[in-house]
């Protein structure tokens, strides 16, 4: 296996100074990595991050499930897992993929307070540009008049580096905002994620997370956690609370738990299918439902996701205090 400054790099990546200056090792968080043919590199523990079809490879290797010599030979990490073969499809597999999809992402909104609206209230409120880090950014972009780094462990159009948020690659107090959605599910240690959050943000910096609770594997093999409101709140238990609540309500849940129990039924994976979109269409319905039951604490306890939106301050919440912030149905 290929790593460190062994690896063959594709590049055509031009970096000015300050944009490396942006860049901290992520290995042993010690210095900013300085850039040496094509390769960053860490004057501090020698360790090389090989650059990529432009983008910088900012992993841990010795530590991250996510193999630095992946994104070289085998071209990184998508597929399926990040909805990239939908657009390969042609002719009705394709109609039928996009509407599957439109139909599963089809859900009433729970909360005024998203991750678009929460930055889009920060930005508004500051006179000079805030920095923003986006964690598992995926395809989502925001347009907001702040300085945004967008990091996953995938290759996406406008991804500033591919970054595994156990070992952020940036200095402490890099940032004033930091995003992470649908993200905590995928990483193996989420405590050590949010502390690594905590480090990179300013002193009264904010971090949006929403993260699901009652919701069905997906993304396969990398999707490792779920959490309760409370569970939720604890994980951030170093930040003081702006809001929270329920980010996919239980009808959302109905509707996969629906598909799970019939689309199941059937061993043969075109069976599964066709049942899956048949479902798909009968979860709509249930989904409806959220209106109804969205502002009912009670439905917390059966969420398919929840939020928190929060300021960093420098003493944990003690458990005792967490809770007593419960609000679901057994208050
Ligand atoms: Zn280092």
């Amino acid at each position: 296996m290929q790593t460190g400054c062994d690896m063959t790099i594709e590049s055509d990546a031009i970096y000015d100074e300050n944009h490396i200056l942006q860049f901290w090792c992520p290995v042993c968080h010690g210095s900013s990595l300085k850039i040496e043919e094509e390769t960053l590199h860490c004057p501090l523990c020698f360790a090389c991050f090989p650059v990529v079809r432009s983008i910088p490879i900012l992993i841990n290797d010795s530590k991250s499930v996510f193999a630095v010599s992946d994104y070289i030979d085998r071209g990184g990490y998508e597929g399926v897992a990040y909805g990239t073969q939908t657009d390969r499809q042609r002719g009705v597999r394709r109609l039928y993929r996009r509407m599957a999809q439109r139909l599963s992402e089809f859900a009433i909104p729970t909360s005024h307070v998203t991750a678009e609206a929460a930055l889009a209230a920060f930005c508004r409120d500051r006179s000079v540009r805030p920095r923003v880090l986006v964690l598992g950014a995926g395809n989502t972009r925001y347009d907001e008049p702040a300085e945004v780094i967008y990091t996953d462990v995938a290759f996406s159009p406008g991804i500033g580096a591919i970054a595994d948020g156990h070992d952020l690659p940036f200095d402490d107090g890099s940032f004033d905002f930091v995003l992470a959605v649908s993200v905590l599910e995928h990483v193996a240690d989420p405590p050590r994620v949010v502390s690594e959050i905590w480090r990179v943000l300013a002193p009264e910096g904010r971090v949006y997370a929403a993260t699901p609770f009652l919701q069905p594997v997906h993304m396969g093999a990398y999707d490792f956690t779920r959490f309760t409101p409370l569970g939720h709140r604890r994980l951030f238990r170093r930040f003081s609370e702006i809001d929270s609540g329920m980010a996919l309500g239980p009808g959302v849940v109905a509707g996969w738990s629906l598909r799970m129990v019939l689309a199941n039924l059937f061993p043969s994976r075109r069976w599964r299918a066709a049942t899956s979109f048949v479902c798909l269409l009968l979860s709509v319905p249930l989904k409806l439902l959220d209106f109804a039951t969205r502002r009912n604490p009670a439905s917390l306890d059966g969420a398919g996701g929840v939020y928190f939106y929060g300021t960093r301050q420098e003493v944990a919440l003690p458990d005792r205090e967490i809770i007593g912030l419960y609000r679901g149905g057994f208050s």
